[in-house]
């Protein structure tokens, strides 16, 4: 029988380290939840929700899965969601992809992976939608990239769709949804700017992230390789739209 001896030794000091900061910290906590934040972000290791935003344990409410994807068959998302709109009245739901998503490349490739395949078809379904943009980026690495961005957009839109957004967005609660994608290799988030506050507003957003999707390709053809990062594309689409 082998236990994790080291994880619950690191749990004991993590509760003890906080207790010193905060005596009251954990006791305040058992009490109530009130966070103000949904994140719907990959369930990948390297992209741990609340660290990213600096968040203490209580002010985020995270649902994660392979490659952040909002499918209206989902009983886990859909319950979480509606967990957070209509009890614990969150203000913001992030959706979060990150570069470089597993699932995302998985997606694309023709190989089989088995079961998880059925879930992928969600992102292969966004793939095809744009397969014509697509395939003007030149890399995979690039293709990959866009994809990724792509995917956040569309699940947003999806989560936007749902009955609970919908009916939250039909009483007047104040909720807005935003596309963020995290970059593994700098630890930064890059908004990609899809932020929807109701109904009437999310064909709007979706037409200026895809009207932004097109100035990173114009700019991409322009620049030199070098100046291909998405960091440093997407700064200067942003500069531009703003
Ligand atoms: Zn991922």
């Amino acid at each position: 029988m082998e236990k994790l001896t080291d994880l619950l030794e690191k749990n004991r000091e993590w509760a003890e380290k906080i207790n010193q900061e905060d005596p009251h910290f954990f006791e305040t906590l058992a009490q109530q939840q009130a966070p103000e934040y949904l994140w719907i972000g990959c369930s990948d290791s390297r992209v741990p929700a609340n660290e990213i935003v600096g968040m203490l344990p209580g002010e985020l409410f995270v649902h994660r899965n392979v490659a952040n994807v909002v499918v209206h068959t989902d009983m886990n998302c859909l319950s979480v969601v509606q967990y957070a709109v209509e009890v614990l009245k969150v203000k913001h739901i992030m959706v979060v992809g990150h570069y470089g998503c597993g699932g995302v490349a998985a997606s694309i490739k023709s190989e089989p992976h088995g079961l998880i395949d059925n879930w992928l078809r969600n992102i292969r379904r966004v793939y095809q939608k744009h397969r014509e943009f697509l395939s003007t980026w030149d890399h995979s690495h690039q293709q990959l990239d866009r994809l990724c961005e792509l995917n956040v957009i569309e699940q947003s839109v999806n989560l936007c769709e749902t009955t609970i957004v919908q009916q939250a967005w039909a009483n007047g609660q104040e909720l807005t949804v935003h596309g963020w994608i995290y970059g593994l290799s700098d630890g930064l988030v890059n908004d990609l700017e899809f932020n929807a506050s109701g109904a009437e507003e999310v064909e709007e957003q979706y037409q200026l992230a895809m009207n932004k999707m097109g100035k990173l390709q114009e700019l991409a053809q322009a620049s030199d390789k070098s100046q291909q990062n998405a960091r440093t594309m997407w700064d200067k689409v942003r500069s531009i739209f703003d």
